[in-house]
């Protein structure tokens, strides 16, 4: 199965701990970034017809419904298997959602973060929970029938109770799937920068420590499995049926092409990326034809990237004979230290490996 990622960087505000190649820039800028981006889906040359659209970000759910439709429109493969919009909750009209459908859209990721009102405006981001509760029917009303929530563990003021309000709104709410992301304070973000400065305007000094996050992660684990919502990737969590098909495509190193700043593809050998700014992006002199000025061709062996980006799997990955050799003395040190699990020909990472498996990953990335 093959898919499209697109980006779309432009947000209504900049939130205070995001790193992302996204904010809010000049109106005029968005128009321009539309025609380079039809202009970039245009000149791809298809080899394979995509079953899966990702629409992210930033935030497209902003996009004009006339750009939104122009550009689904040029993505071949209608109707797609999975066709995913992040939206920005508080923003989201009934018709909004229609036109959404109407378009092929069929799975809606809400960048909620948390139910809490202390949390939230600490972010920068307008929502309520109540706001959240309403918009999912009103995507429900539209047929959208596949929803996400995204929630943030360790952000600034984040208690066990607080954490825990927002695991019950999740019972509340029932969406067929969550993701939990673990914070790490970027350096850049404006979170980490008042982190760094000492500052008080984001709440910096009250963001949880590293154990306060994974305590708050394994909290939800187990309160997501007890809702019928299982781990079936590091940071994501489905009822069985529901994982998102799109975001496997990562794990399962299927092919995807990328469309817009910041995104990457890959064609099942290599890997490439786009410009990195919009500003970049804007100038890459975009020609049918042509190849695309910016991007970067990675050169990591496939054999590596089985690991670690398959080991973020729970069901883990089968190396092959070579494989196993290869990496013999990583997986030994880390089976040992509780990290890795190998049983019948499967690798997986253990209940304790997941809370540092970038410690993990970067060593096959040497070994
Ligand atoms: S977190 Fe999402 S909505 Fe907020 S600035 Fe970053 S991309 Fe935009």
């Amino acid at each position: 199965m093959a898919g499209v990622y697109i980006s779309y960087p432009f947000c209504a505000q900049k939130c205070t701990y995001c790193n992302f190649a996204s904010g809010v820039f000049p109106r005029a800028q968005e128009r321009s970034y539309v025609e380079a981006l039809l202009k970039e889906i245009g000149a791809h040359h298809w080899e394979w017809r995509p079953e899966t659209v990702y629409l992210g970000g930033g935030t497209p759910s902003n996009m004009a419904a006339d750009d939104l439709r122009a550009v689904l429109d040029a993505t071949p493969g209608r109707p797609w298997v999975e066709a995913t919009i992040e939206a920005a909750p508080g923003s989201i009209a009934g018709e909004q959602a229609r036109h959404w459908a109407a378009c092929g859209i069929n799975r809606v990721s809400l960048g909620v973060q948390s139910f809490v009102d202390k949390e939230i405006r600490r972010t920068g981001r307008k929502h309520t929970a109540e706001m959240v509760a309403q918009e999912m029917r009103v995507l429900r009303a539209a047929a959208i029938g596949s929803i996400n929530i995204d929630l943030i563990a360790g952000l600034s003021g984040q208690t066990e109770a607080s954490w825990r309000e927002s695991l019950d709104w999740i019972e509340r709410l029932a969406p067929e799937h969550v993701s939990v992301y673990m914070l790490e304070v970027d350096e850049d973000s404006r979170l980490g920068k008042e982190l760094l400065a000492g500052g008080a305007r984001y709440g910096a000094a009250d963001t949880p420590d590293d154990d306060q996050v994974a305590a708050f992660y394994e909290m939800a684990v187990e309160r997501l499995a007890a809702l019928g919502l299982n781990r079936y990737e590091i940071s994501n969590f489905a009822r069985p049926g529901w994982e998102s098909r799109h975001n496997l495509k990562y794990w399962k190193l299927e092919r995807y092409a990328g469309f817009g700043v910041d995104a990457h593809s890959f064609d099942g050998r290599m890997r490439k990326r786009n410009a990195e700014t919009v500003g970049e992006y804007l100038n890459c002199g975009w020609q049918v034809g042509d190849a695309p000025q910016s991007w970067q061709v990675g050169d990591l062996p496939h054999i590596d990237e089985h690991f670690f980006v398959g080991l973020r799997l729970m069901e883990g990955i089968r190396p092959d004979a070579q494989e196993w050799q290869r990496h013999d003395a990583a997986i030994r040190r880390f089976v040992d230290a509780g990290l890795l699990e190998t049983a019948g020909g499967v690798l997986r990472l253990s209940n304790r490996g997941v809370l540092v498996s970038n410690e993990v990953f970067a060593e096959f990335l040497t070994s």
